[in-house]
């Protein structure tokens, strides 16, 4: 299956008049297909598995932004510290407390991104609005991260009022966050939501970043 080139540049095209950032999601696709798009001048790209990423990245190009989207495991932070870009899926300050460990280690700080439950399923993955409280009440203490947004999934369904509603909910969160800021934290800049078959919602919802797969690399099997 190959890349969808005219999809990528109709895509681009529409993010940069939004100012929105494109994370091509390229999970379980090869190599090869992320040249294809690096060449016409992409650069963020988000990989969901550890062993994936790490076993790509250096194979291409130093200069691609590595987002870690997927949910990660504690123990195998330390493989992906040294080079990710940014880690979405921060579900818990236990995770963000070993993030800024390896951090350390390794003297970088490492940008993240908070994991919001939005979504009707009990499966996916997400902070509820105390848990984000609370850890945002201790990230100022970790030096070797810097918190810069929230990340969602909104529910599998083709309710398309329902996925509205989680969006909103989350970009509400976003915004309070940032009226209620004391003045030593950094505001949040970075609202990630929005997928191949939602995304253009999302950004009407407050959305500015969006991580699109299938879209660009065809459906996975
Ligand atoms: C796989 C994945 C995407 C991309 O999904 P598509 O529907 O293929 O665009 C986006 N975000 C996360 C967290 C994912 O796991």
């Amino acid at each position: 299956m190959a890349v969808n080139k005219e999809a990528y540049k109709e895509l681009h095209h529409f993010l940069s008049e939004k100012n929105t950032i494109l994370i091509a999601v390229s999970k379980t696709k090869p190599v090869s297909d992320i040249l294809e798009l690096y060449e016409l001048g992409q650069r963020d790209f988000g990989e969901n598995y550890v062993q994936e990423i790490t076993e790509k990245q250096p194979l291409l190009p130093q200069d691609i932004r590595w987002h870690f989207i997927g949910h990660l495991q504690t123990n195998k932070v330390k493989y992906i510290a040294p080079f990710v870009y940014m880690i979405h899926g921060i579900d818990s300050l236990k995770l963000l407390k070993e993030v800024n460990k390896q951090a350390l280690k390794l003297d970088r700080i490492i940008p993240v991104l908070l994991q919001v439950h939005i979504a009707k399923e009990e499966t996916k993955f997400g902070l509820d609005e105390n848990e984000l409280k609370e850890i945002l009440q201790h990230a100022g203490e970790l030096k070797n991260i810097a918190v810069k947004g929230l990340m969602g999934m909104a529910s599998f369904t083709s309710n398309e009022a329902e996925v509205r509603t989680e969006f909103s909910y989350l970009n509400s969160l976003y915004h309070k966050i940032n009226t209620d800021l004391t003045n030593h934290d950094s505001p949040l800049t970075t609202l990630s939501m929005g997928m191949s078959g939602d995304y253009k919602m999302a950004i009407a919802e407050g959305s500015n970043m969006v991580r699109i797969g299938s879209l660009l690399f065809g459906t996975r099997s």
